[in-house]
C-alpha cells in the first residue's frame, strides 16, 4: 500500500495544478484502484472531488465525461446502452467487478495510457478527444502520442453521431486483463480500427481503416487483415506470445467486421 504525507482537496483546477507542480512526489488521486497497488511514498495526494468532474453530460453534438466519472457511471448512463451499439458499456463491463468499476475513474484510465486498457481502444474508434488543464484540448490519438507529464486530465469528449461500433477482446478468464483487443467503428461508410493490449498501448490502424472505408461495399477480410498485420506489431509477455496475440487479433478483427455488417443501419 502506498503512503501519503498529506491529503488535499483543492477548490479550483488551478490550485490542484499548482500543488501537483510543487513536488514530483505530489500525485492526483483517481479512484485509487491502481495507485494503492504500489508501495510508493507520496508527499501530497490531490483529491479532485470538489471540482465537479464526476458527471457525464449529453450535449447536442457530444458526450462530455468528467475525469471523475466512473466505469460504473458509464454502465448506468442510459444513452450509452444504444450509442455506438453499447460499445462503451461492453468494453468496461467485465473489468473486475461492479464495486471496483464504481471507483475506477475515466480520467485516470486515459491519462495513465495503460497498454492493457479496454477503454482506450474503444474511445479511439469513437473519435474521442481529451481536455487537459495545461496542454488544452486535443484528439485522444494525439494525446497518446505525446509525452505529457504532470498535467491534469479534466474531460473526455465523444462526438454524438450515428455510429456503429464493435469491441472484441479475449481474456483467459472473464475478469482478467485482455490478451488482445480490437475496436472497429463505422459511420456512414467510414471505418476506424484500433488494436490494444498488443501488449503495447492501443493505436488507430489508419491503413486498415482506409482500406475498409474505400472498399465498404465489397470488403475482402483476408486482404484487410493483411494490411492490419502490416501496420500493427504484437509482442510477447507473461500472458501470451506475440504470435498468439497476432492470430487472436486477426480473428477478433474479422468477428468485429462481421458484427458491424449485421448491425449496420444505413
Ligand atoms: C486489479 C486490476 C485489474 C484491472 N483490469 C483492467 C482491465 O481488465 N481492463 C482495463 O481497461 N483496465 C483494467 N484496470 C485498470 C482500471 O480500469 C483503471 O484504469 C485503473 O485502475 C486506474 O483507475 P483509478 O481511477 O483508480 O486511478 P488511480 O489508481 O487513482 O490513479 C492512477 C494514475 O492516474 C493518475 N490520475 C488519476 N486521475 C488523473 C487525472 N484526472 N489526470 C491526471 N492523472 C490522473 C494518478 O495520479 C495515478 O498515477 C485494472 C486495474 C486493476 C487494479
Amino acid at each position: 500500500m502506498f503512503q501519503l504525507n498529506n491529503y488535499l482537496k483543492p477548490t479550483s483546477v488551478e490550485e490542484a495544478y499548482e500543488i501537483l507542480q510543487n513536488s514530483r512526489n505530489n500525485v492526483i488521486l483517481g479512484g485509487n484502484t491502481f495507485l494503492k497497488l504500489s508501495n510508493k511514498k507520496y508527499n501530497v495526494a490531490i483529491d479532485l472531488s470538489n471540482l465537479e468532474l464526476n458527471n457525464i453530460v449529453e450535449r447536442e453534438t457530444e458526450y462530455e465525461l468528467g475525469a471523475y466519472a466512473t466505469y460504473g457511471d458509464i454502465g448506468r448512463f442510459d444513452a450509452f446502452s444504444t450509442f455506438a451499439d453499447g460499445a462503451l458499456i461492453k468494453c468496461t463491463e467485465n473489468i473486475v467487478g461492479s464495486q471496483f468499476r464504481n471507483h475506477v475513474t475515466v480520467g485516470a484510465s486515459v491519462y495513465s495510457k495503460y497498454g492493457f486498457s479496454d477503454f482506450i481502444p474503444t474511445l479511439l474508434v469513437l473519435n474521442a478527444s481529451v481536455l487537459l488543464h495545461k496542454n488544452g484540448k486535443m484528439s485522444l490519438e494525439e494525446f497518446l502520442s505525446k509525452n505529457i507529464k504532470k498535467d491534469i486530465l479534466l474531460k473526455i469528449f465523444i462526438p454524438k453521431e450515428k455510429i456503429n461500433c464493435s469491441f472484441k477482446s479475449l481474456r483467459s478468464t472473464k475478469t482478467d486483463f485482455s490478451i488482445v483487443n480490437v475496436g472497429v467503428s463505422k459511420r456512414n461508410s467510414n471505418y476506424l480500427v484500433s488494436v490494444g493490449a498488443r501488449p503495447g498501448l492501443a493505436l488507430l490502424c489508419h491503413n486498415t481503416s482506409k482500406y475498409l472505408s474505400e472498399n465498404n461495399n465489397s470488403i475482402d477480410i483476408s486482404r484487410a487483415r493483411e494490411i492490419l498485420f502490416e501496420e500493427v506489431s504484437f509482442s510477447s509477455n507473461a500472458k501470451a506470445s506475440g504470435e498468439y496475440r497476432k492470430k487472436l487479433a486477426g480473428n477478433l478483427f474479422k468477428r468485429a467486421i462481421l458484427e458491424l455488417e449485421d448491425n449496420y443501419e444505413s
